[in-house]
């Protein structure tokens, strides 16, 4: 039979095992592919020959792409292409990192070599380096890499260009342009890898919401109140969010416009949200099913600030611990859970009372615990809406609440608020 035959010659040509490549081939043509196609298909596999494996790697589209592939020759256009210092092996290495698109998808590359990419241009790289992200492939682009600009572009349905709100922003993302509004920017002296340093550190906001920002190399257009434009920035996780670094090689130009913060806000499902792994603000809308142990009156360490029991701080043994109001909730909408924190404001107006009632409440009761139990009388079971700051770390999802607002009842107003939000 043919496909016997084809097989055969194939593994002599290749000089593989001839089962092994029958095997591929009857594969492939029970996939339909025709038999000649099977056959270019499998040479590209097998390297068509090429024993050593230092010719030009077989052309792949940029889905085929997988992390066993050890290298490729790949055309796409760019679509991002950042500069960003690094250390390695002890010294600073300026690389370009960004995306890489052809019709078939999109893939991240590291370029360690200054090849001039800038986004908009198509490129075929040959040998390009392949590993493992994440589960996922990403292209080296280095001294044995050998890369070519094209005349012709390629149509692919991707943006060109690293436009992003920030509700779009997430770990691990290069290159990428904001026009944010600065909610909140200090300086700080820092001990960074070369001794110490003056950084800038604070929030951005812009229509889809808030995070937190650092700027390594103070540029004087981010100062709080004012709006800029940020090209060239990438997202480094924080304290369990992303955050938005603004380094050497950023562009910052101030903005005339003014920026709408938040006005484009969206609430998720909690169950999302915990899946991004953590978010700097998001809005969430659940059931309130239970107050937490250690919500209410409690005691913090005058040292270090963490509650204590008994007046006795874990780390600095026995205090004379201050007294504050906090709670802690779990909040459910179906799709998950999280426990919101509220800080002594926000505990103070769910309470209905301030420290001093509180303290007032718990002498006279002889039990500092009625505190929580007011709390819990007034708020679980209530259907309530939360904004803030959610970070998932191994014991859960917290939301540190901003805003912590009952949720208005009314399912007629919740569904026409569901359409518009479906057809924006
Ligand atoms: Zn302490």
């Amino acid at each position: 039979m043919e496909l016997d035959e084809r097989a055969e010659d194939l593994a002599s040509d290749l000089g593989v095992d001839k089962e092994e490549v029958k095997a591929d081939l009857q594969n492939l043509v029970e996939y339909s592919v025709p038999i000649d196609e099977a056959v270019q298909s499998l040479r590209r596999k097998y390297g068509d020959g090429a024993s050593g494996g230092s010719e030009t790697p077989s052309s792949k589209d940029v889905a085929e792409i997988t992390p066993e592939d050890s290298s490729v020759t790949v055309t796409g256009i760019v679509l991002t292409a950042g500069k960003r210092s690094i250390r390695y092996q002890g010294s600073d290495h300026v690389i370009v990192e960004g995306r890489l698109a052809d019709e078939t998808g999109t893939i991240d590359y590291t370029a360690w070599e200054d090849f001039g990419l800038s986004p908009g241009e198509t490129i075929t790289a040959g040998n390009a380096g392949v590993r493992e992200w994440d589960g996922e492939p990403e292209l080296n682009l280095g001294e044995s890499t050998s890369l070519s600009f094209l005349e012709e572009s390629l149509e692919v349905p991707d943006q060109i260009g690293g436009d992003a709100q920030l509700a779009d922003l997430q770990t691990g993302d290069r290159a990428v342009t904001i026009e944010v509004s600065v909610l909140e920017c200090e300086r700080k002296t820092i001990d960074g890898r070369d001794g110490e340093t003056d950084i800038l550190s604070g929030v951005f906001g812009d229509e889809s919401g808030r995070l937190p920002f650092t700027n390594w190399e103070p540029a004087p257009e981010i100062e709080e109140g004012g709006s800029v434009r940020i090209e060239n920035a990438y997202v480094q996780e924080f304290r369990g969010v992303p955050e938005v670094n603004v380094s050497e090689f950023s562009t910052v130009t101030a903005l005339e416009r003014e920026i709408d913060v938040g006005s484009d806000t969206a609430t998720m499902d909690i169950g999302d949200a915990v899946a991004t792994g953590g978010v700097y603000d998001v809005e969430v809308v659940g059931n309130l099913l239970a107050v937490r142990d250690g919500s209410g009156l409690i005691q913090r360490c005058p040292e270090c600030y963490r509650v204590i029991q008994k007046g006795q701080c874990r780390t600095h043994g026995d205090v004379d611990g201050i007294d504050d109001l906090r709670v802690k909730a779990i909040l459910d909408d179906g799709t998950g859970a999280v426990t919101v924190v509220l800080d002594d404001e926000l505990t103070a107006r769910v309470y209905g009372g301030t420290l001093e009632d509180a303290l007032e409440q718990a002498r006279e009761a002889m039990d500092q615990e009625v505190v929580a139990e007011t709390i819990r009388e007034r708020i679980v079971g209530r259907e309530y809406r939360v904004r803030g700051h959610l970070s998932v770390d191994e014991y859960g999802a917290n939301l540190d609440a901003e805003i912590f607002e009952e949720s208005d009842d009314d399912p007629a107003a919740r569904a026409t608020a569901f359409l518009e939000e479906v057809d924006a």
